[in-house]
């Protein structure tokens, strides 16, 4: 084979540190080659290529490119890696959900070493990725433990989608792979990750260009695959971003309710006073993509005497009329120092019961997780957990 001229020119930026293009956008590959000096004319071709390689078979080493030529692929290790964000911890719950760690890239963030959490929730048709989109978050949920997190910032689209390459290598879910001995994972007839939610940590709509690139890279045909039916944007209600993200990215919508009146949603989900109910739920209905066939999930967390009347489940049902809504009834998971505590078991039956009646699906959520800490609202506990323990364990 003909060497291409452009090869044989010094690298410009030889000195500059190995960059990872796991998690790279097809703008940010293209990007890349054109910095190795490809020609203008591969520039499609080598991107093409690339994503094969990095999103449908999943590879972690550019010497795995098997149809790309040893030369090109030496001029790609000079400038880049396909390195993914380090696992530092792993927890395998007794009901089969883990909890992962992620250092984020160091070379990538303002800050040094940031790191979020990723949950896998595995059924037994089906494993649900729960992903963050921020460290930390601005909210202030009331009922919530990352609100109380100190270091947020919004994290890039390559650090999303990474969260997604690091469980699917973890769960033997790329071609080639094999499930891990340990825990459950769907059998190999099944995707290990098949569904994505954005449930973790932080705000995606506070996030919305990094947000709504990653689903671009998670949805696409040519690589990762994941239906657009199988992912799922929860949001409290960033109103002016709603119709943006049915529009760009065709996701599938969960809005974080909790509260039938602003007085009281105004105090658990304190964006309720910028964006009010009357409003959120008029985006709601004119969601792009909307309809009874893709319905809108509400959230609505049980608090104890706070919000699990039947008076506010008849108020649910009202507020919903003519929107297409599911709803999901989510135990709240109490964490040190909360002062809220969890609706009984009776309750919720009411509560689900008087909305299954009006004709909605109700399913309560069945919280996961929970002996590792991976249930919703805890993802930060255990990590300053561990890391006071890493402290204690270092004499700091
Ligand atoms: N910021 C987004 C996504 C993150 S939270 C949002 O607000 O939707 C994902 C879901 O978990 C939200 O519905 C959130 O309100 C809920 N949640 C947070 N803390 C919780 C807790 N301690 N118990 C139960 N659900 C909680």
């Amino acid at each position: 084979m003909n060497t291409p001229a452009f090869l044989d020119s010094p690298s410009p930026v030889a000195d500059a540190p190995l960059r990872s293009l796991a998690g790279a956008t097809r703008a940010e590959l293209a990007a890349a080659l054109i910095e190795i000096g490809a020609p203008e004319r591969e520039i499609r071709m080598r991107t093409a290529q690339l994503w094969h390689w990095i999103y449908h078979q999943g590879v972690a080493s550019f010497d795995d490119m098997l149809n790309v030529s040893k030369v090109f692929r030496g001029r790609l290790k000079e400038r880049f890696t396909l390195a993914r964000p380090q696992i530092v911890a792993e927890q395998v719950s007794s009901d089969g959900t883990r909890k992962w760690l992620i250092r984020l890239d160091p070379t990538h963030a303002k800050d040094r070493g940031a790191e979020v959490e990723c949950v896998y929730i595995p059924e037994e048709d089906r494993g649900t990725l729960c992903v963050s989109s921020q460290v930390g978050c601005t909210l202030t949920c009331a009922f919530c433990h990352t609100g109380t997190q100190k270091l947020v910032r919004n994290l890039t689209a390559q650090e999303i989608i990474t969260q997604v390459l690091i469980a699917r290598d973890r769960l033997g879910d790329f071609p080639g792979g094999a499930r891990p001995a340990d825990g459950f994972v769907p059998g190999g007839e099944y995707r290990a990750v098949s569904n994505v939610v954005f449930m973790g940590m932080g705000e995606p709509l506070y996030n919305f260009d990094n947000v709504r690139d990653a689903l671009g890279v998670l949805s696409d045909g040519d690589g990762l695959s994941l239906s657009k039916r199988r992912i799922t944007v929860s949001t409290a209600g960033v109103v002016p971003r709603l119709n943006d993200l049915g529009a760009e990215t065709g996701a599938m919508l969960a809005i974080s309710l909790h509260a039938v009146r602003d007085e009281l949603r105004d105090r658990l989900v304190p964006l309720n006073k910028k964006y009010p109910i009357a409003e959120l739920l008029q985006a709601c209905r004119t969601y792009p993509g909307a309809s009874n066939a893709r319905r809108i999930t509400f959230e609505y967390v049980m608090l104890k005497g706070i919000n699990d009347s039947p008076a506010e489940a008849r108020e649910l049902v009202r507020l919903l009329k003519g929107v297409p809504a599911k709803i999901n009834l989510i135990p709240f998971n109490p964490w040190p120092g909360t002062v809220f505590e969890c609706s009984d078991d009776a309750t919720i039956g009411a509560f689900s019961d008087i909305v299954f009646n009006a004709g909605y699906a109700s399913p309560v959520r069945t919280p996961r997780g929970r002996d590792i800490l991976a249930a919703c609202g805890q993802l930060k506990s255990e990590t300053e957990k561990l890391r006071a323990r890493a402290l204690l364990a270092a004499g700091a």
